[in-house]
């Protein structure tokens, strides 16, 4: 990039030199340190989405730096042909943070839809033809993941997508209960908060329904914590808020490389870890030493800094502070921990994640009223009182403008 690049320059490049499928980027952003972004005019932002529930340490951490850092002086990559010892340590210490059982074992690959992949591959070695996912899931965009994901609009355009799979309206106990009773089902799939739904959970009484009633009929629990995973809720795994309740393999990414692209698959117990058999998957990147570092950074910041009770303290206070404003559009605040959907009780969330965007706030519209919040672990209350004391004025500027501009025209 040239000194004199403009974000107006950097616009235009981007449109002639990359593929369409994300529509018009926001900004473009140049640099970051902490819970705050800059973007090419040296614009300061407060990063409450945290590049999607990725930048679990916010920017530029130094513990994670001076890990990759350290690993890519080191030893870089190194094929799955060979081991290394920050790829053993990491799988060790997801194995010891799931608390897994003897005999579980982990997969690394470098995505959440690599990793649910994975899973569906795992689930269709059970044998079994049939495998359930719930609707408003999402799983990701890999033809596998796809066809794990209920949204018709990305999954139409590519069919015919591998098949087997049937949705489940999520929470509906009794649909799941006639589905699985006939003992054909390998899996089924769950993401325990829908992220991209907009932060929607499932709920302990469904979660426990699911877990009973797949234990019943000898089906695999496949948990999606790729968005809900890595200390995101304010535990490792968003499932362990729920006593006793452990799934059969778990997905991961996003948080944990906490930035640098890790996924994992943990499969609890002897059964789950048997069924992909020597030669039957594989990944040529999937656990390299750089990525099982930045992992193992994120993981040991996570524990050294006690960010999992920073996250439960931090998530509820702002919880109640958004709910104390009392401001008529909105209408409650879902999800756990720092995953968080503000619930607008208008259609505003798309214009209202824009204007925060231009009073310095990024955040995201994951539907037309719901305002998600993912930011770093490590923001603190003070920041985000500042996101607090700009919501009414965003909401009622926002609501005013919808208001004066006559249907069809926003
Ligand atoms: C983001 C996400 C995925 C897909 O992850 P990618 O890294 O984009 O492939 C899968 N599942 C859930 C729950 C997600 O939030």
């Amino acid at each position: 990039m040239s000194e004199q690049a403009t974000a107006g320059d950097l616009d235009q490049r981007y449109g002639a030199a990359l593929l369409p499928v994300f529509g018009a980027p926001q900004k473009v952003l140049a640099r970051g340190t902490g819970v705050h972004v800059w973007d090419t005019d040296g614009k300061q932002y407060l990063d409450l989405l945290a590049g999607i529930a990725v930048n679990s340490l916010g920017h530029a951490h130094p513990a994670l730096l001076a890990a990759i850092t350290k690993q890519a002086e080191t030893l870089g990559h190194v094929s799955n042909f060979f081991a290394s010892a920050p790829q053993i340590e990491l799988a060790e210490k997801l194995l010891e943070l799931a608390q897994a059982p003897e005999g579980s074992g982990v997969f690394f690959a470098n995505s959440g839809a690599e990793a649910n992949e994975a899973a569906f591959k795992i689930a269709r070695r059970t044998g079994r033809p049939r495998i359930l996912a719930l609707t408003s899931s999402f799983h990701g965009r890999t033809m596998g993941a796809l066809a794990l994901t209920s949204k018709e609009a990305y999954r139409a355009p590519f069919e015919p997508l591998p098949g087997g799979v049937e949705f489940l309206e999520a929470g509906d106990e009794q649909a799941l209960e006639a589905a699985l009773a006939p003992g054909d089902v390998a899996a089924v799939f769950a993401e325990p908060i829908q992220g991209e739904a907009g932060v929607r959970p499932l709920g302990e009484d469904y979660l426990r329904a699911l877990r009973r009633l797949t234990r019943e009929h000898g089906t695999l629990l496949v948990l999606d914590e790729v968005q809900t995973g890595v200390g995101r809720t304010g535990r490792w795994f968003a499932h362990q808020a729920i006593e006793g309740l452990q799934p059969d393999v778990m997905t991961l990414a996003k948080g944990l490389g906490g930035g640098f692209p890790v996924g994992a698959v943990v499969c609890f117990g002897p059964e789950a870890h048997d069924l992909l058999q020597p030669g039957q998957h594989g990944t040529t990147f999937g656990g390299n030493p750089l990525a099982s570092a930045a992992g193992l950074a994120v993981l040991g910041t996570i524990l050294e800094d006690g960010l999992l009770e920073h996250v439960r303290t931090v998530g509820e206070g702002f919880t109640r502070e958004v709910l104390a404003l009392g401001h008529p559009l909105i209408a409650g605040v879902r999800g756990q921990g720092l995953l968080l959907g503000i619930a607008l009780s208008e259609p505003l969330a798309k214009p209202l994640a824009a204007a925060a965007l231009e009073a310095g706030f990024i955040v995201n519209a994951p539907d037309e009223s719901t305002l998600r919040l993912a930011p770093p672990l490590i923001i603190t209350d003070t920041e985000l009182a500042t996101f607090t004391a700009a919501l009414p004025g965003l909401l009622d500027a926002v609501a005013a403008r919808a208001a004066s501009t006559p249907e069809g025209e926003h």
